[in-house]
């Protein structure tokens, strides 16, 4: 653990001297604060974040940087080390959610969410992967959020943080997230995963540490985005509304199996598998954490491979490139591994022994190199510290 501690924060320092220098570079002035929130990637709790339950996520070590530095008048200037020769300037009162935009638009629903007044300059510098289900928006957002909250002592805890951010992504930029990309970007600890229960947003920590045991979570972007032109991600909300209302409850989270088979009747059987998905899902991520303080890696393995089979079975939201890359890092010896996110394409992950990392990963390009997918991309990490102020001043 030490000597990723030790590299860790090199990696900070660096990525600090040279989010600095572009902020001088580009607007010619020295930022006044700097902070950093990482991406996340959820271990187990799929599909079920609309349905009450409880999700398991852990901060990844590839974080967003963003620095920000007060302006006299009431301008506010945006740019990205990723968006190159772009810096969109605005005024302050001109933010408002139907202002239409690119990507900056994320950086100004912080700014509206949390109703900062003030011109200021911002510079972002990205390293979560964008696009590739690691959740680089809540990186970025809570990077902001974090650096406005400290400049203009704002005093918001990490919780409110955690809202306003998601308010400003459903708001402002559109995008009907749930709450656990920011709560996790914002909350992590290093070496735990963050138990987030989404009926009350209650959470705490969990020692997640995968590193003392030898292990390492592999992460694999399939590359794929199969389009939902079937409508699959409102299907199944829908479907999960349908067995609440008919079943006269608040939602899965007060089903339990044995209520569920006896409701048989009722349901149709496609509203019965998705229900299950709910209800076992909701059950794995408790016994994820029973695994996680016992230690035992093969059961979280175990679990992990029941929740790909519920979300490719009874949820039916995985596919040929996602199965692909699971059963190849399985029959490569991995403690267990399932799709993540909504599904249709995005990132998988296993659970393997570290010195395996190399062969899971040439067991997985075969796999796909034979099905002539596209080439899958890899990435690992460490559970990681959330969003922290990295240079005041
Ligand atoms: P994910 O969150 O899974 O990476 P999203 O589509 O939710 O995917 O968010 C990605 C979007 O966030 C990008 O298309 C871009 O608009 C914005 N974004 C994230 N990081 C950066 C960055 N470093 N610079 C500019 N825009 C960024
Ligand atoms: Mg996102």
């Amino acid at each position: 653990m030490r000597w990723f501690l030790t590299l860790w924060l090199h990696l900070i320092s660096m990525s600090k001297f040279k989010i600095e220098r572009e902020f001088v570079r580009t607007f010619g002035h020295i930022p006044e604060i700097i902070a950093a929130a990482p991406g996340r990637v959820n271990l187990i709790g799929e599909h079920i974040d609309y349905s009450d339950g409880y999700v398991l996520p852990f901060a990844i070590a590839d974080r967003t940087y963003a620095a920000i530095g007060k302006r006299s008048d009431n301008l506010v200037r945006i740019a990205s080390a990723q968006r190159r020769n772009s810096i969109i300037t605005l005024k302050v009162e001109e933010i408002r959610p139907e202002l239409k935009g690119s990507w900056e638009r994320y950086v100004l629903s912080v700014l509206w969410a949390m109703e900062i007044k003030h011109g200021v300059d911002v510079m972002i510098d990205g390293q979560v992967p964008l696009g590739a289900g690691l959740s680089s928006s809540a990186a970025l957002e809570c990077s902001v959020a974090t650096a406005l909250n400290e400049l203009f002592s704002c005093g918001f805890d990490l919780e409110s943080l955690a809202r306003l951010t998601q308010r400003g992504e459903n708001e402002y930029v559109g995008v009907p997230c749930g709450i656990m990309d920011q709560s996790v970007s914002l909350m992590a600890k290093s070496g735990s995963a963050l138990l987030l229960d989404c009926r009350d947003l209650t959470s705490r920590n969990v020692a997640f540490d995968v590193a003392s045991h030898g292990l390492e979570l592999l992460i694999i972007d399939t590359q794929a985005h199969h389009s939902l032109t079937d409508g699959g991600y409102a299907e199944r909300r829908a479907s999960c509304d349908r067995v609440v209302s008919k079943l006269s409850i608040r939602s899965m989270r007060e089903l339990t199996l044995e209520k569920l088979e006896n409701s048989k009747d009722v349901l149709t059987e496609v509203e019965f598998i998705r229900a299950r998905h709910a209800v076992t899902e909701i059950a794995r991520v408790l016994d994820a954490v029973i695994a996680l303080e016992a230690k035992n890696f093969k059961r979280l393995g175990e679990l992990l491979n029941a929740s790909h089979a519920s979300l490719r079975d009874d949820y039916a939201v995985s596919c040929p490139e996602l199965n692909m890359a699971v059963d190849a890092s399985l029959s490569a010896g991995a403690l267990g591994a399932r799709m993540v996110g909504g599904g249709f394409g995005g990132s998988a992950i296993a659970l393997i022994e570290a010195k395996n990392t190399q062969a899971t990963i040439q067991a997985v390009e075969n796999g796909f190199a034979s099905k002539n997918f596209k080439a899958p991309r890899f990435f690992t990490s460490l559970p990681s510290q959330g969003a922290e102020i990295i240079q005041r001043g």
